[in-house]
């Protein structure tokens, strides 16, 4: 049973188990992907920092109001400036990922020069606009208004962003474990970014998921084999409440819809591969099944079928 507690500016609060919350972000406020707060017994561990400076230091402030525990911890599930932006705020905390995201934040997250890093955001932002007034999806004109909501606020957090790195490095499993409660985090590999992390609460059965589970949304698939096989391990878990990257907390259900999803669009693409479809033909003659025609996703379906195509044709 999950409660509603409270709404900030950024994102709602909701209490999971006694002691254990989720912070699912408002849409278009800057915080954009969802986080986790746990308290360990004598201090406090955070999953996931959201995508500004602003944001994360309200996650800190009402994490530490709601507990009277200072944070200990800082988990980032994988590299993508939406889950990570939001890091400076915990810079005193031990900050905890992968090997591999911590390479990859560094190599992507580079934050060399800002006035440039605000024109191309700028620049971002117009080219974002004009793609809202020309399409013609109802949903795709969600998502990228929604896009450009939350990369305005990032604009506004620019002049003061720090990139702030993890420090502490594991490789696949690492487990922490406080006076109270003890978390588990798994890397079983790279599903949607080289290196995705996952973290389990055995004792409550609590899964905050990353991007590794979305609800609804056509989220960017980096390996497909991959995925699935995290899916898979993910699936035989005892899970109860399963928190998604993005979206609203759910339960298992919602890794069995991805892993379904993730399947689909391999059998298509390999299906077009076997029978020699070229791509863009591939990509035209596509007719999406109902049951992904809500999915937000600023390039839709096809943006994941075509990643999927290329991925298998080499
Ligand atoms: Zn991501």
């Amino acid at each position: 049973m999950t409660t509603f507690i409270k709404e900030t500016e950024f994102f709602q609060l909701h209490t999971l188990s006694d002691r254990v919350y989720a912070a699912i972000s408002i849409s278009g406020r800057g915080a954009w992907s969802n986080a986790g707060i746990v308290d360990l017994g004598d201090e406090l561990l955070i999953f996931d920092s959201f995508t500004t400076p602003s944001a994360g230091h309200e996650l800190r402030k009402q994490a530490e109001s709601l507990t009277g525990k200072k944070v200990k911890y800082l988990i980032n599930s994988h590299y993508h400036g939406d889950h990570v932006f939001g890091n400076q705020a915990f810079s005193d905390a031990a900050i905890i990922s992968t090997s591999l995201t911590k390479e990859w934040c560094k190599e992507k997250n580079k934050l060399e020069d800002v006035e440039k890093e605000i024109k191309e955001t700028n620049d971002y932002l117009t080219n974002l606009k004009t793609r809202i007034h020309s399409t013609q999806d109802p949903i795709i004109k969600a998502s990228l208004t929604n896009q450009h909501n939350e990369m305005s606020k990032v604009l506004d957090d620019l002049p003061h962003l720090q990139i702030v790195l993890p420090s502490v490095l594991f490789e696949d499993r690492l487990i922490i474990e406080g006076s109270e409660r003890k978390v588990e985090l798994h890397c079983l590999g790279g599903g949607h970014t080289p290196s995705d992390t996952f973290m389990y609460l055995p004792q409550e059965n609590i899964a905050f998921m990353g991007d590794l589970v979305n609800e609804e949304l056509h989220v960017p698939i980096f390996n497909p084999d991959d995925f699935i096989n995290i899916l898979k391990h993910v699936k035989e878990m005892e899970i109860d409440i399963l928190v998604p990257g993005h979206g609203n907390v759910g339960n298992k259900d919602l890794a069995e819809t991805v892993s379904d999803y993730v399947s689909f669009l391999m059998k298509k693409s390999k299906e077009a591969l076997e029978n020699r479809v070229p791509l863009e033909s591939f990509l035209s003659d596509f007719e999406p099944p109902s049951e992904y025609l809500n999915w937000r996703g600023v390039n839709g379906i096809r943006d994941n079928l075509s990643r999927m195509y290329r991925f298998y044709a080499e």
